[in-house]
């Protein structure tokens, strides 16, 4: 009967999706361990190898050690709160204050790129938040921001509230085109994955940030992108209800 054929389709899916998941989460674990197996073995290979070579190499280990170890943290984080029981510490917070935070800790990373972190705080606002969820999400999309710009770029930051808080990320940098707008929020989605890689990301930092927003009752969405830039902005609402 109709019903169950769609009941069993959507089981289907969800099996389907959860392999999908699965087989993300090992290519993606795997992708470091190779890299750190072929520069071991390829010092090992080598006779009489300078003490320049030997540090060079052991440097890329460390990054790709450090690498496999964020996206370690980052999917543990995905997964706990994809937990129905996940339980917000909510407090009232300084959207103000947390954003300036933010961007003061991530300045000097800006500023190897050459990019400008600027503040608009166009009115002050408080809400009701998990501070620690909040402040990965922000910093999420501001660390993307500066990632994905280009260089001698800017990252505005503005705080507007109506109804809502509204926290916007705008970017001068190389944009994000209608058909991946949506997609840049799953699990492992890249656009391109060669530059992301490059930069270390494992495709989960805005699945984290839409997984947060889900569970404060708001949204992330990209609402302007240009080959000049874009706009991602995080609504939450003031106060949970
Ligand atoms: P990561 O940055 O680790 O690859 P994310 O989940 O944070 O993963 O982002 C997913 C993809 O969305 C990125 O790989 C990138 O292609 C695209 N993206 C994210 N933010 C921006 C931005 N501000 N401008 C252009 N592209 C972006």
């Amino acid at each position: 009967s109709q019903p169950v054929q769609k009941s069993l389709s959507k089981l289907k899916a969800v099996d389907q999706s959860r392999q999908e998941f699965v087989s993300n989460v090992s290519h993606e674990l795997k992708t470091p361990i190779t890299s750190i197996r072929v520069l071991a073995d390829s010092l090992m290979g080598m006779e009489e190898v300078p003490v320049e070579l030997y540090k060079e190499f052991m440097a890329d280990i460390s990054d790709e050690i450090d690498r496999e170890t964020k996206i370690i943290n980052d999917l543990l984080t995905l997964v706990k709160s994809d937990k129905a029981t996940t339980k917000l510490n909510i407090s009232q917070v300084s959207i103000n204050n947390l954003l300036e935070q933010i961007l003061k800790r991530l300045r000097p990373i800006a500023k190897k790129q050459n990019i400008e972190l600027v503040l608009e705080n166009i009115r002050e606002v408080t809400a009701d938040v998990d501070e620690t969820k909040l402040s990965l999400a922000l910093s999420n999309l501001v660390e993307n921001a500066i990632k994905y710009n280009r260089p001698s770029g800017s990252v505005t930051v503005s705080i507007h509230s109506a109804e809502s808080a509204v926290l916007e990320v705008t970017d001068t940098g190389i944009g994000i085109s209608p058909e991946n707008q949506e997609k840049i929020f799953d699990p492992f989605y890249r656009v391109d994955k060669s530059r992301s890689r490059a930069m270390g990301g494992a495709g989960l930092g805005l699945a984290l940030v839409s997984e947060i927003a889900r569970q404060h009752n708001g949204q992330v969405k990209v609402t302007q992108s240009s080959e000049k830039g874009s706009t991602i902005a995080l609504i939450l609402p003031i106060a949970i209800p």
